[in-house]
């Protein structure tokens, strides 16, 4: 199988049916060593919804998607063969089925030996990708991007939805505390007792001020490495300020700008970074497709990071 996407040049980029940057659908066991997967649901969102639709969104927009990164000096087309999976059979009125069923997804391309990158969904979705995860490769390092911590408590009884994900990853045991890094957050908050759960379990958590007081060449210097341990990296796409990702489910204003969180995804020293995932893109809130071009673009900073360990 060849895993190389359309050529631009061959076939103009607005043409021909749209999949992941172009590339060609492979089934789980196929021998490729990233796979993209899409994860349309978004029964865990609190406020706006949509996410279902971004797997479908980000397609067609990462026809702009290109190989060559000119900070890294290196393409990751030539050193990973890349596929689409297609999507996930979500099951758009049960979390439960949707997260058994992104459970069992996730185990055959971990039983396959295989890294990914997941297209959300709502935040919701990364639990059970992460539960599968953990189960390949034990207690993981998360860097997480969003604007909300993700720790709240349950909400109308429901202890599974997109702004709890974080507590019950850590609650299950399926990463270090320690080695868990939150970037971009911000309030409000609902009370200031939201934000004693990261406190109490020695999470990282760094604020858009940590950022900006000091500057981002500073903040960059002070990034905490991954040099060993499995390491995974969930992006929210509302870390991003509402004006560079105005398309997603609960935005918040105040956020990091697009180049920011490339420099950022540059920085980080990973030694083995296994998944990650981008999600809350919301195509139907989106403005001129720039949410989903951003989330795009953060796929390929991720590609280019696994090509650079490759
Ligand atoms: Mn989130
Ligand atoms: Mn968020």
């Amino acid at each position: 199988m060849d895993f190389t996407p359309v050529s631009g040049r061959d076939m103009p980029r607005f043409a021909g049916i749209k999949t992941f940057f172009r590339l060609p659908i492979a089934p789980v066991d196929a021998a490729y060593d990233v796979g993209l997967v899409g994860v349309p649901f978004d029964g865990g969102a609190s406020y706006r919804p949509g996410a279902r639709f971004a797997p479908s969104k980000v397609r067609e927009v990462s026809s702009l998607g290109r190989g060559y990164h000119m900070t890294r000096e290196l393409n990751w087309v030539e050193r990973l063969k890349v596929a689409d999976l297609g999507d996930v059979a979500a099951v758009p009125v049960s979390g439960e089925e949707t997260y058994r069923r992104i459970e069992t997804f996730f185990d055959a391309l971990m039983a396959h030996d295989k890294r990914f990158i997941a297209v959300g969904g709502d935040h919701s979705t990364t639990l059970p990708v992460l539960r599968a995860v953990a189960r390949k490769h034990g207690r993981l390092n998360i860097i997480h991007f969003d604007a909300h911590l993700d720790t709240y408590p349950a909400a109308w009884g429901q202890e599974y939805h997109h702004g709890a994900f974080m507590r019950h990853v850590i609650d299950e045991g399926l990463a270090d505390p320690a080695g868990v890094l939150q970037i971009g957050i911000r309030g409000p908050l609902a009370t200031g007792d939201d934000l004693d759960f990261t406190r109490v379990n020695g999470v990282t958590v760094t604020t858009v001020d940590d950022l900006r007081i000091g500057g981002l060449e500073a903040f960059i210097a002070r990034l905490p490495a991954f040099p060993d341990g499995p390491t995974y990296i969930t992006f929210d796409i509302d870390c991003l300020d509402p004006a560079f990702a105005p398309g997603t489910g609960t935005p918040v204003p105040g956020g990091l700008t697009t180049y920011e969180v490339q420099r950022i995804l540059r920085a980080l020293k990973i030694g083995n970074l296994v998944g990650g995932d981008v999600v809350e893109v919301s195509p139907p809130y989106d403005v001129s497709d720039i949410t989903a071009l951003a989330a795009v673009d953060v796929m390929f900073e991720m590609l280019a990071q696994m090509a650079t360990r490759a």
